[in-house]
């Protein structure tokens, strides 16, 4: 193999985290979902074959992509100027907010972020809930020792469950799927209008190949068709 990419050149290696229902979790020991779903259809679209899935914690997902060990991320990850520094992305194939999470039927049911004072919140390492919470701490409504980052959104929805935390943020359509399953629900939704996109390294000029192959996806009715399988 020349070079020193994870595959060969026509073989993309994506990478995952598999704690983001509907996006990407595991079935049966198996990765699925809709991340899983497109980003093989766009690598086969765009004429790669597609590699071995790697399951990898979220923070880790931008330094293994650097690192050659994968070649693609496809984890529900938001396009954010700080990433943007370190790796590209594809054109945005989903958009979402902030929803915040509480116990169903408990006694804490905040309608809105003043609510949140005192309250104990956590978040996945690394992600643009995590920066919530970290606002909600730096603006003075929760305090650091009440913040709690955890490695994956399960981990941190447990913890909700189990009442060691009050409130969990995490992405829109994640936290309707954990509310339609778990003893959860959402209380309120914070308007960040972020967008979804696949990473790539800086260098690898596939990415052009994938934009395409999504593009493609689109007007033949193939990303309508997994959104209604994933989601509806
Ligand atoms: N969209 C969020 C982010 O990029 C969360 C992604 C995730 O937890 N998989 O930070």
């Amino acid at each position: 193999i020349a070079g020193c990419s994870s595959g060969s050149d026509d073989t993309i290696v994506p990478g995952t985290n598999a704690a983001f229902a509907p996006f990407e979790y595991k079935e049966d020991g198996e990765i699925v979902g809709f991340d899983i779903d497109l980003a093989e259809a766009a690598i086969d679209r765009a004429g790669y074959e597609v590699g071995d899935w790697s399951d990898l914690k979220f923070g880790s997902l931008i330094p293994s992509l650097n690192n050659n060990d994968i070649d693609l991320i496809a984890a529900g990850m938001t396009i954010e100027p700080d990433r943007q520094e370190q790796i590209d992305f594809t054109d945005p194939y989903w958009e979402s907010n902030q929803s915040v999470l509480v116990q169903s039927g408990g006694d804490f049911q905040p309608e809105g972020e003043s609510d949140l004072e005192g309250s104990r919140m956590g978040a996945q390492k690394g992600t643009t809930g995590e920066s919530e919470v970290e606002r909600l701490r730096e603006e003075g409504v929760i305090a650091e020792d009440d913040l709690k980052r955890y490695n994956n959104y399960v981990l941190a929805v447990e913890d909700l469950e189990a009442g060691n935390v009050d409130a969990v943020v995490v992405d829109q359509p994640v936290a309707n799927n954990f509310a339609a399953g778990r003893d959860v629900s959402v209380s309120f939704v914070i308007e960040t209008g972020e967008q979804f996109g696949m990473g790539m390294r800086q260098d690898d000029d596939r990415l052009a190949d994938i934009n395409d192959a999504l593009a493609e996806l689109r007007e033949d009715g193939t990303y309508d068709d997994l959104v209604t399988e994933w989601f509806e």
